[in-house]
């Protein structure tokens, strides 16, 4: 199968491509990423010679590169996106104009090259905030910031083109990931690394917010079952069964790293910051078979060995994001 897939440098496309490339050799997959802030061409370093792989740098909202890279293509999984909350709070634009407006012009490429299957990776953030029970796939959205905002955008934009155009897309909405090559910005990285560097860590609030925790190799397991074979114009959601507070996070991160709670810096909470996520993922687990495989306790301790055993990754991401 020849996969394009867009955002292949980032945290959770770079995971997709090389597990992809490890379990089906035989696949072909161009990866399209800007290299942003948050890509790094190095996060593909381990499948660069495998003779499946070609890297093109390039924006999805350009409309010439991305159909060149669509031409022949059996399907496309789309990961490139801004993804950064706080980020999409400073400024919404590039959150617009990448997630909605870059989605469009992947879209209309796919329609206009008779592309195969439309995998569009979304996010549990759609639905904003749930003080109890889960979500299932039907559930309305209401996105509370820029970032959900714009995903929800994209999200529903890739269902129309279904609808309207008879596109196969498929739709996968996932919790929050962790692993290894996560950009350190993020909550699991940013704790352990900050830690390992003798720093502070930055609690929003009170640390009762509430995510759901799936391991990273998960999630792109869930993808390669929804590609492979979800229905065309379905939602999927992709969970991990492990819910924790921001508070229990924070202690489970201080205990891997023999910290204590005097290394908690705590801040004025996020604006619009979602309580909880909680999503059902009995339809996936049901109709493709997904379960994850990693558990929690296994998969942070995985992570907190790759971070201190990685440093030469993530202290130069660190100085050029300028991150405390
Ligand atoms: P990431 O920020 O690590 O990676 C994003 C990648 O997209 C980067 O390589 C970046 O260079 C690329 N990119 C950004 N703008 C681009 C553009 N205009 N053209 C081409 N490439 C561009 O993000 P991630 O955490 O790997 O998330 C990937 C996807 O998964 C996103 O769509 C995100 O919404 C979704 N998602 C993430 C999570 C999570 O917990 N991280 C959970 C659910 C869904």
């Amino acid at each position: 199968m020849r996969i394009l897939v867009t955002g292949g440098a980032g945290f959770i496309g770079s995971e997709y491509v090389r597990r992809r490339l490890k379990s089906d050799p035989a696949a072909r997959i161009t990866v399209l990423d800007k290299l942003t802030y948050s890509g790094v061409e190095a996060n593909v370093a381990p499948v660069a010679d495998h003779r499946g792989y070609s890297f093109v740098r390039g924006d999805i909202c350009d409309p010439e590169v991305v159909d060149q890279v669509m031409a022949g293509q059996d399907a496309v999984v789309h990961f490139a996106a801004e993804s950064h909350v706080d980020r999409s709070i400073d400024g919404a634009a590039p959150f617009v104009r990448t997630n909605v407006m870059g989605t469009q012009v992947l879209l209309d490429a796919a329609l206009r090259h008779g592309v195969g299957r439309f995998v569009h990776v979304s996010t549990d953030e759609v639905y904003g905030s749930i003080s109890e029970g889960s979500w299932t796939e039907t559930w309305p959205l209401a996105p509370n910031s820029p970032y959900s905002a714009s995903k929800a955008g994209s999200d529903l934009l890739a269902l129309a083109y279904h609808r309207t155009h008879g596109l196969d897309v498929v739709v996968t909405r996932c919790s929050n990931n962790y692993g290894p090559y996560q950009f350190p910005e993020k909550v699991i990285p940013l704790f352990i690394t900050n830690l390992l560097e003798g720093k502070t860590v930055p609690l929003y609030g009170d640390g009762r917010h509430i995510r759901d925790w799936v391991h990273v190799s998960d999630h792109c397991r869930g993808i390669d079952l929804v590609l492979d074979a979800g229905g065309a114009g379905e939602v999927y959601h992709i969970g991990g069964g492990t819910e924790l507070s921001n508070h229990k996070l924070t202690g489970l991160l201080l205990d891997a790293l023999g910290a204590g709670w005097d290394r908690v810096e705590y801040m004025a909470d996020r604006k619009g910051h979602d309580l909880r996520y909680s999503l059902d993922d009995s339809k996936i687990r049901e109709h493709l078979g997904y379960a994850p495989q990693v558990s929690f306790t296994e998969g942070l301790t995985a992570t907190v060995a790759w971070y201190r055993a990685h440093r030469s990754w993530w202290e130069p991401l660190k100085q050029r994001a300028a991150l405390r």
